[in-house]
């Protein structure tokens, strides 16, 4: 167990899969459960992390590439353009990398912690991770994006992170390491 008392959550585990609720009343909790995810991100070296990832099942993402932390409820994307594809890693499916496309230009509203709204635009790096995070929300992950070979590539990894998905501590079994952690 982490300091944050948050752990990682791993493929296999259900609260994965769920769909998230949209926060209706933001709360001083809110703002602490973002601070909280946004540690766990920086501890496991990941450049974004979504509420479900560490159990909670609300719409509520963390993102840093570099450049700044974004601390975001509620986000959703309103516009999206162009096409880029990229290795994904993802902290909850680790030893995993797919080729992922996404739109390459987004814009995108959410609500900060105040419960002020934003208005964001990102391309690049920045944009495939917001997506990424987004897609977490709604219960998808990299994996089912994967190609045919890549599904047999990992065909291995994955059966043995559901086997150990409610484990602590994981079985080391990374054969590929992606650059790209969220
Ligand atoms: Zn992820």
């Amino acid at each position: 167990m982490k300091k944050t008392g948050l752990r990682v959550r791993k493929f296999g585990d259900l609260v994965l899969r769920k769909k998230s609720v949209p926060v209706k009343k933001i709360t001083p909790e809110h703002g602490e459960f973002l601070s909280k995810m946004a540690q766990l991100m920086y501890e496991d070296e990941g450049v974004g992390l979504a509420a479900p990832q560490a159990g909670l099942n609300q719409a509520m993402i963390v993102v840093d590439i570099g450049k700044g932390l974004y601390k975001l409820i509620n986000p959703k994307i309103t516009k999206q353009q162009g096409a880029q594809v990229n290795k994904e890693g993802c902290l909850s499916v680790p030893g995993v990398c797919i080729n992922v496309r996404r739109a390459k230009r987004i814009k995108l509203e959410a609500l900060d912690e105040s419960g002020q709204p934003l208005n964001i635009e990102a391309e690049g790096l920045l944009a495939c991770v917001f997506q990424h995070e987004i897609d977490h929300l709604r219960g998808k992950l990299i994996v089912d994006y994967a190609s045919l070979l890549e599904k047999i590539k990992f065909a291995k990894i994955l059966k043995e992170l559901k086997k150990h998905a409610k484990d602590e501590k994981l079985p080391e079994s990374k054969t590929e390491s992606c650059s790209l952690q969220l």
